[in-house]
């Protein structure tokens, strides 16, 4: 079998010596993204996956639209291989944008049922993001991917002489899973890389505490660990603890301020003036989805003279 993300060739031979497997071949494709509507290129780059066995092969994710999902599957096809289908590991646009067009080249589309649902009725995805809707908000492709058909995955897919488990990762989304082959698994957003989070320190995350339950699940993988932002991590342990860490210290911004009780709009400042991550109103939009899960998950919330306020739970 082998499995790459790309084809960056320069790359290709540190992650070979990096991982060291003989049976498999590196490469990593990296999507330079290229419009900076407001500022998703917060998460930058975005590998697609490929896994391959016995002349066929299947993709891992879509990229934002139809121009690197059109390289890969070009370069497949010219390679000599069946493409067996397009796993998605969640709904976000930059990774499923370019799902649209696989189906238009007669591929079948796949994703967890609560994320395949969201990139077939994409206004909901929107609503998700920023709480109401409105078109010019929504009409971006970096907020909103390209409605598509899409397949509901099992808990495993079986193509050429190959099985690959489907991993469940929730928390950064509702639905959210990983493609474990082998030892290797591409866990999608499910955690992200160091370097992300020192470029962007609040991660997306829809369900704090569950997506601390998925870290920890984590940590027991002993295999490879490849993430969307930024590729394979070189420590597992390390890049899992710091995610975690980086939830405890959002967390402890919120208890240290709000002891004697703070509205929400404050403790979402203090939080996002702390973290320096106030940028953009998308990124307003995103920042403060995960400090809201923290707030309601950690919080006590009343509600006083037409607004909310909120205390630690001790
Ligand atoms: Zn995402």
């Amino acid at each position: 079998m082998l499995l790459f993300f790309g084809y960056d060739f320069a790359l290709k031979v540190v992650i070979d010596e990096k991982v060291g497997l003989n049976s498999f071949n590196w490469l990593f494709f990296y999507i330079h993204s290229v419009s900076i509507y407001m500022e998703f290129e917060t998460y930058g780059r975005v590998s697609i996956g490929v896994i391959k066995s016995d002349r066929r092969a299947i993709v891992i994710d879509s990229g934002i639209d139809e121009n690197d999902i059109r390289k890969v599957l070009n370069k497949l096809n010219e390679e000599g291989y069946t493409v067996d289908g397009v796993y998605l590991t969640h709904s976000h646009s930059d990774h499923s944008g370019g799902a649209f067009f696989a189906v238009k080249r007669g591929i079948n589309v796949y994703s967890s049922r609560i994320e395949a649902d969201l990139i077939m009725n994409p206004s909901i995805l929107n609503v998700m993001i920023s709480g109401f809707y409105n078109y010019e908000f929504a009409r971006s492709k970096f907020v909103t991917p390209e409605r598509s058909k899409i397949l509901y995955v099992e808990n495993q897919v079986n193509f050429g002489n190959e099985s690959v488990k489907v991993i469940d990762l929730r928390g950064h989304t509702l639905g959210q899973v990983g493609y474990q082959a082998d030892e290797i698994m591409f866990a999608g957003d499910s955690l992200f890389s160091i370097e992300t989070l020192e470029k962007h320190p609040i991660p997306y995350v829809l369900d704090v505490p569950m997506y601390l339950q998925t870290l920890e699940r984590l940590k027991s993988f002993t295999g490879k660990i490849i993430v969307s932002h930024m590729g394979l991590l070189e420590d597992n342990l390390k890049t899992i603890n710091f995610n975690i860490d980086r939830i405890k210290e959002i967390k402890d911004v919120f208890w240290d301020i709000s002891s004697n009780g703070r509205t929400i709009d404050e403790v979402i400042r203090a939080i996002l003036n702390r973290f320096n991550s106030n940028r953009h109103v998308l990124n307003y939009f995103l920042d403060a989805t995960t400090i809201k899960s923290i707030i309601f998950s950690y919080g006590i919330i009343s509600y006083r003279d037409g607004t909310l306020m909120v205390e630690p739970k001790r």
